[in-house]
């Protein structure tokens, strides 16, 4: 978690919220995908279904004009049950209990060597007997540095401290590419400081949020009750009163997706002026940022955090980093902690009844902090080099449908064209694994100090983050490990990433039918190159420098139909009273308008002028959708529906899907009419590219 939003600052990925500090996983479903591999006796078939598609899971009494997503999916929602310990399950979940057993093997066979490092880290962290004995001697050290600040002036330093090793402060500052000069690393500034998803979280009337803060409140009490800390409940309530300030000086998640908006380079000067209360040099200093400038994302957010601080009693300030601590390492401390920090972040905020069994999470954070060296072992055994080379083909595909389309576009200028497709030809895709692996042999991990290893995991990464500034940018360097089921584009680096694990049925099976794979994983391909072509990937230009490069009247032209893509998805309502929000979203429905756009026409430039046959009743056109809906497959628990609809840049599932009613071949493929529920007449589908 920690290492995607440092590396990913700048780009997009394909789903899921990176912001839940709880992942899940349980293994197999009876659901089609992803089951073993297909034995040697049929070699010839596709993993899933007769032709690459579940036709099981498909509700056939729906129409697909009312609601595309039932019609291919609605017997598969009905029957299949979330996991206890999984707040949705879908495809995604499926491939990643996949992914996750597959390293359980891995680290099961590297437990035996005691000289394996990642054996080592497995091992330390299934140590539950040695983790209750210790109770919390491990932490005592960095809890009583926190304990230890008596006055405000060494509080900027010790968010420094904080930082370093993942705690969250009021501020947080990381490296990544200056937008405005993609050849150097720049330091960022952004707001933190909240213990809950969201500014929304504290500050919205909704009954359930409501609901949610009561819950938070008595879980920052029993944190500190657990602590041995005395006036528990006191001490919460100015926690949560503090962090309450902050959520009000907090930009939206609107406004702190804006590219532009959140460009803003200052000097060290100008950021005291600005926010005077807060000691940021002494922050800069404290992780080891030698900086003379700063990009800061939110100004008045930092304006007004530095000034909450300035206010703020330094007890509650000392309250706050030893709680979030006690949280962000509740692996390690004793169960009590773990169950407590589960309780909250698990089961109140994402709905998920059960924590995972302990081996999934020392999976997990194995993965997490020594990446490359498991990842190195899992694409030997698990990426067979027939894979990239089909999909190497496929991405090729891809862009050059993008490339021919830019040309048919009736509402952009010539030059405006010209830099489009200046900026295709300067692609970089980076498919199944990295090029070069990071040297990961100066941390130290110890089988008999599990918090020890995560701690001294948190500051190494972040050195290694801080160590940016001044080098040449690491273009080899990857956001996402190949065992991940997701995808990427980063904008400064003008690349679209493809771990391992995502071409895998559903969405990528050789053995399937082409035109399956084309709604899969070509959409999916389609989807991140768009992404460099949505309201804000649109800002960069062909080296990923932000910049001006659209002339006025296509600006104009390409916001009416963001500005009626955002209508058409504002409409929808997953759960009563809380709306899918447009604006939030945008990107993600520009990318997947687009993504499914650009692969129709890849899928049918790929069939040379030959028509498709029929499959089990369904055409080619149909089961190109049928792909598309089928990897959205996912089953949500209300809460977790409902933090996403607060904080994820994707809709729902569901919705994705609903993208269908925008594309013309979809209504002749499916017979659609006026009057079901998708149906848009001609002049209301929205066309971008
Ligand atoms: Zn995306």
């Amino acid at each position: 978690m920690r290492h995607t939003v440092l590396a990913l600052a700048a780009s997009t990925i394909l789903a899921g919220c990176t912001a839940s500090s709880v992942t899940t996983t349980e293994v197999r479903e009876p659901a089609a995908a992803a089951e073993a591999p297909a034995s040697a006796a049929d070699a010839g078939a596709p993993q899933i279904g007769r032709f690459g598609f579940d036709e099981t899971g498909m509700d056939r009494s729906v129409a697909p004009g009312d609601s595309f997503y039932s019609y291919a999916n609605g017997t598969w929602a009905k029957n299949t049950v979330i996991p206890a310990d999984k707040s949705n399950y879908g495809m995604f979940t499926v491939l990643d209990d996949l992914s996750r057993g597959r390293t359980r093997e891995i680290l099961d066979e590297a437990v035996k060597d005691p000289a394996s490092k990642i054996g080592n880290a497995y091992s330390a962290f299934l140590d539950e007997a040695g983790i209750e004995a210790k109770g919390l001697a491990p932490i005592q050290p960095w809890l009583n540095e926190i304990k230890g600040l008596k006055s405000k002036a060494g509080y900027a330093a010790l968010v420094a401290r904080a930082t370093r090793n993942s705690v969250g402060g009021p501020v947080v500052g990381f490296v990544g590419q200056d937008d405005k000069n993609p050849e150097q690393y720049a330091l960022t500034l952004v707001q933190a400081g909240l213990g809950m998803p969201d500014r929304d979280y504290y500050l919205s009337k909704d009954a359930k949020l409501a609901e949610t803060r009561a819950a938070y409140l008595k879980h920052l009490t029993a944190m500190l009750t657990l602590a041995g800390e005395g006036d528990a409940a006191d001490r919460a309530s100015a926690i949560l009163a503090f962090e309450t300030g902050i959520a009000q000086a907090h930009w939206t998640r609107i406004d702190s997706r804006d590219a532009t908006k959140t460009y803003n380079k200052m000097s060290l000067a100008q950021l005291g002026q600005l926010a005077p209360g807060f000691d940021f040099a002494a922050y800069f200093r404290g992780i080891g940022a030698n900086v003379s400038d700063v990009i800061v994302a939110q100004p008045s957010a930092v304006k007004g955090i530095a000034a909450l601080v300035a206010k703020a009693p330094v007890e509650v300030l000392r309250d706050q980093l030893l709680v979030r601590s006690l949280d962000q390492y509740a692996d390690f401390l004793p169960k009590a902690f773990d169950a407590e920090n589960f309780a909250f972040y698990g089961t109140v905020l994402s709905g998920t009844p059960q924590q995972e069994e302990r081996w999934k999470r020392a999976v997990s954070f194995t993965t997490n902090a020594l990446s490359d060296d498991v990842s190195r072992i899992y694409v030997q055994r698990y990426f067979p080099p027939e894979t990239k080379a089909a999909a190497d083909k496929l991405v090729h595909n891809v862009i050059a449908a993008m490339d021919r389309r830019i040309d048919q576009l009736d509402w952009m200028a010539p030059e405006t064209k010209a830099a489009a497709h200046a900026k295709l030809a300067a692609f970089t895709p980076k498919i199944g694994y990295p090029s070069q692996w990071r040297d990961l042999s100066g941390l130290q991990i110890r089988r008999d100090d599990p918090l020890g290893n995560a701690m001294r995991s948190a500051q190494f990464d972040y050195a290694y983050n801080v160590g940016k500034l001044g080098k040449p940018i690491y273009r080899w360097e990857w956001g996402m490990t190949p065992m991940e089921i997701n995808a990427y584009a980063n904008f400064g680096m003008v690349e679209i990433v493809f771990p391992a694990a995502i071409l895998q049925p559903p969405f990528f099976d050789p053995k399937a039918d082409p035109a399956v794979n084309y709604g899969g994983i070509g959409a999916v391909i389609g989807h991140e190159l768009s992404h460099h072509f949505d309201d804000q990937g649109a800002k960069y230009n062909r080296e990923g420098r932000l910049v001006d490069w659209w002339t006025p009247q296509d600006l104009k032209n390409f916001q009416s139909r963001l500005d009626a893509l955002g209508a058409e998805y504002d409409a929808y309502e997953p759960i009563p009273g809380l709306h899918v929000q447009g604006k939030l979203t945008m990107g993600e429905n520009v990318a997947d308008l687009a993504g499914l756009t650009v692969a129709y026409d890849a899928w049918k430039t790929s069939l040379n002028g030959e028509a498709p046959k029929t499959i089990d009743g369904f055409t080619g056109d149909q089961r190109f959708y049928l792909g598309w809906a089928q990897v959205w497959r996912r089953n949500y628990r209300e809460a977790n529906l409902r933090q996403r609809l607060l904080t994820d840049p994707h809709s729902p599932s569901e919705q994705r899907v609903a993208v269908v009613r925008n594309l013309d071949p979809w209504y002749s493929a499916f017979e659609v009419q006026p009057g079901q529920k998708l149906y848009l007449a001609p002049a209301q589908r929205v066309r971008i590219w």
